[in-house]
């Protein structure tokens, strides 16, 4: 969609509003589709957790994607939208048995990451098919922060530890009918991603019921010009020759899984700010929006990098800034960024803002979440309003601190 477009969703709609262009997610989930298109079934389950608006969520059933949830929350959303219990995965990590059982109930896939709850859920439900998270102990990123495949990550139970897999399912006659790896959200190689592949094979070849196998996630799309994409279309054709022949020696047509949040959303959103002042300090220009890091936290919790850009002076000249928001804190959005001129009340937008940025927003200085509005069909619709004050107030309850008569007490 045009930046045009968006300004006048900044006008229409207010500020902040998060905007989110249907035809590029769906762009996107065909290129991916696409890429695998020589596998005989393959199955994308959309990770919630990165945009999790239910209409967001419809849009991918329209699609034919299914779901990757991480809480019972999420499962519940998913349900909400439409979704069949059957389309729905639960991959969970350090939760209770008992969430998992409530999803298992629900009819929902199960994957479990933790060889306690494995026993314990095999034991007392030894007819509900379970998939395994595996780790196979691949760092395939340079941020140690979203690389979850090393040693000593919290996710996944080690390929280290398959015998002890084996033994409880061999006790608890249990049916593992998917196994699993998501080994981050950083890949950045496919030779690295072809490596943790072929330690899930020879991980699966130990199964003998398996209807799927699931890859997981990790595709790297690009935030800023030179940035590394991964690239979907010769990790398809390679994977899935691979995954093809995998098949045959397994004797059986496995489907093969992705769980992409990033890939599928992050671009196809923009978050749009007023900018309330321009402040010259000695050495800097600031520029501070009508927003912050309540509603858009990826630079200052990861360090990410989200282009900025000036919508309503496209043709400015370009200067120097450094792009702030309006809480009482440090929030830094970008460090002195070449923007074309701003003035007071001009539209900044944040491009790459489909994920993990409304999902991660809150209500820090008792702000309004953003509004989100979804370009479908050449259309803008509103997907959330904007939040108001009684949304602040609701749950919290009140104490009455007035001074109380005093009681007789009868001795
Ligand atoms: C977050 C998550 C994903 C999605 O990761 P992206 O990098 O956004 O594609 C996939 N699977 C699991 C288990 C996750 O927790």
């Amino acid at each position: 969609m045009l930046d045009s477009q968006l300004l006048k969703i900044a006008e229409d709609f207010g500020s902040p509003v998060y905007v989110y262009d249907a035809e590029k997610i769906e762009f996107q989930y065909h290129r991916l589709t696409n890429a695998f298109k020589n596998v005989k079934k393959l199955k994308l389950n959309y990770a919630v957790k990165a945009l999790s608006n239910i209409s967001i969520l419809k849009l991918f059933k329209s699609l034919g994607s299914g779901i990757d949830t991480v809480s019972i929350q999420e499962v519940q959303l998913g349900l909400a939208a439409g979704f069949l219990p059957e389309q729905i995965i639960f991959t969970p990590n350090g939760v209770s048995l008992s969430e998992i059982e409530e999803a298992a109930k629900l009819g929902v896939k199960i994957n479990i990451d933790n060889l306690s709850i494995l026993e314990q859920f095999g034991t007392k439900h030894p007819n509900v098919p379970v998939c395994i998270r595996i780790n196979p102990h691949v760092m395939a990123g340079g941020n140690a922060n979203i690389s979850v495949g090393h040693i000593d990550s919290k996710f996944g139970i080690s390929i280290h530890q398959i015998p002890h897999i084996l033994r409880i399912v061999e006790n608890t006659k249990m049916h593992i009918n998917g196994i699993h790896m998501h080994t981050g959200s950083d890949i950045l190689d496919i030779e690295v991603f072809l490596y943790a592949s072929e330690i899930l094979f020879e991980t699966a070849k130990q199964f003998k019921g398996l209807d799927f196998i699931d890859f997981g996630s990790g595709f790297k799309v690009p935030y800023k010009a030179g940035d590394i994409e991964t690239n979907i279309e010769e990790l398809g054709e390679k994977l899935s020759a691979r995954f093809n022949d995998f098949c045959k020696e397994y004797g059986k047509d496995l489907t093969l899984a992705f769980e992409p949040g990033k890939f599928l959303v992050s671009e196809s959103g923009s978050f749009l700010t007023h900018v309330n002042a321009v402040k010259q300090t000695t050495s800097t220009v600031f520029a501070q929006v009508d927003s912050g890091f309540n509603h858009l936290i990826r630079p200052m919790l990861y360090g990410s990098h989200h282009d900025i850009v000036n919508i309503s002076n496209p043709n400015g000249r370009e200067r120097f800034y450094t792009v702030v928001g309006y809480i009482c804190e440090t929030d830094t959005f970008g460090n002195n960024r070449r923007i074309n001129e701003i003035t007071e009340g001009d539209v900044l937008c944040f491009r790459n803002a489909g994920a993990y940025c409304f999902s991660m927003a809150s209500n820090y200085n008792s702000r309004f979440k953003p509004a989100e509005v979804l370009w479908y069909n050449n259309e803008a619709k509103l997907i959330r309003k904007r939040e108001t004050f009684e949304d602040i107030l609701k749950n919290q309850v009140e104490v009455d601190f007035s001074p109380k008569k005093k009681v007789a007490v009868s001795k």
